[in-house]
C-alpha cells in the first residue's frame, strides 16, 4: 500500500498539472459517473493529502476524496490532447480528468467520492496527525502522543494505526522503530514521552525525502546525503539497490549488530526488526 509520502507527492503532481484549469471529468468505467458529472468543468482549487487520503477542492464547495488502498493508481500524463483528443481508456478507469495538455486517470482505488468540505474535514478529524503537513490546531502531534501513551497496544501496530499517526505505512514503521531501537512489542503506555517525540521528529525529517524522491530512504548516511542534496537544490542521490535497515531483510544480518533480522505479522502486515538492537 502506498505510504503518506506517495499521496503528498501525488497532490503536488496533480496541482502542477491542473492548477488554474477547469478539467473535464468523466468516468469511462461508469462507477463514478454521478461524481464525475458533479466535478466536470469546475475550477481546480487545490490538492492536498492527509496521510494516505487525497483531497482535491473544486469550485462550488466540492471536494474529491480518494483513497488508493492496496491497488489504486492515479497517473498523470502530458500530451497535446487539444489536437489528438484523449486516448481510449485502458482498463478500468474510475475517474478521468482532462485538459488541453494533461490527462489524469484513477484506477483501482478503494475510495473515490465527492464530499462537502465539512464531510472532508470529518474524515481528517478522525485521522492522526500527519508528519508531512504543517502543524496547526488539527494537525497536532500531541494528539498522537495522547493516543499512544494511553494504549496498551504494542507500538508496532500503534504506529501504523492511521487514527494515531497518518501516513506511516509498513516500510516507515519497521524502519523508524529500528532507527530508535524500539521493540515493536513494547506497549504504547510503556513508552517514554521523549522517545515518542524523537520518533515523530524523525518522521518529520525522513518523510519529506520520500516526497522529493518517491523512494523511502531511512539509512542514516543515505538520509544525510539526501538532506545535503535537497539543501543545495540538487537531485537527491538514491542508492541502487536501495537497502533499508530491516524492511524485507528477514534472516539477513543486522547492519549494526550482525544478528538476524526477524519478521512477524503485526496489524495484518509483516513487521521486520532486529531482536538484539530492539530489545525491550
Ligand atoms: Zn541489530
Amino acid at each position: 500500500m502506498p505510504e503518506g509520502h506517495t499521496l503528498h507527492r501525488l497532490a503536488h503532481d496533480l496541482d502542477d498539472a491542473f492548477a488554474g484549469t477547469a478539467p473535464r471529468a468523466s468516468s469511462p468505467q461508469g462507477r463514478f459517473e454521478d461524481g464525475a458529472a458533479l466535478l466536470d468543468g469546475r475550477a481546480w482549487r487545490g490538492a492536498s493529502a492527509w496521510g494516505k487520503h487525497l483531497f482535491v477542492a473544486f469550485d462550488g464547495d466540492l471536494v474529491l476524496h480518494v483513497h488508493l488502498g492496496l491497488y489504486g493508481k492515479f497517473h498523470v500524463h502530458a500530451g497535446d490532447y487539444a489536437a489528438t483528443g484523449a486516448p481510449d481508456p485502458v482498463g478500468q478507469v474510475r475517474l478521468r480528468l482532462l485538459t488541453a495538455d494533461r490527462l489524469a486517470e484513477l484506477r483501482g482505488a478503494t475510495a473515490c467520492e465527492v464530499l462537502t468540505p465539512a464531510e472532508a474535514e470529518a474524515i481528517q478529524a478522525r485521522l492522526g496527525p500527519d508528519p508531512l503537513r504543517p502543524l496547526d490546531e488539527l494537525n497536532d502531534p500531541e494528539r498522537a502522543w495522547h493516543r499512544v501513551h494511553r494504549s496498551r497496544t504494542a507500538i508496532g501496530p500503534l504506529i501504523m494505526d492511521q487514527a494515531v499517526l497518518a501516513g506511516v505505512g509498513n516500510v516507515y514503521r519497521s524502519e523508524v522503530l529500528f532507527r530508535h531501537r524500539l521493540d515493536p512489542a513494547k506497549p504504547g503506555s510503556a513508552l517514554r514521552e521523549d522517545r515518542w517525540r524523537a520518533v515523530w521528529d524523525d518522521l518529520v525529517r525522513l518523510m519529506p525525502i520520500g516526497v522529493a524522491t518517491g523512494r523511502i530512504l531511512t539509512v542514516e548516511e543515505d538520509v544525510v546525503a539526501a538532506e545535503a542534496a535537497l539543501a543545495a537544490g540538487e537531485p537527491v542521490p538514491v542508492p541502487d539497490p536501495l537497502v533499508p535497515y530491516v524492511y524485507k531483510r528477514t534472516g539477513e544480518a543486522c547492519f549494526v549488530c550482525g544478528s538476524r533480522v526477524r519478521t512477524a505479522v503485526v496489524a495484518g502486515r509483516n513487521l521486520f526488526w532486529c531482536g538484539r538492537c530492539q530489545r525491550r
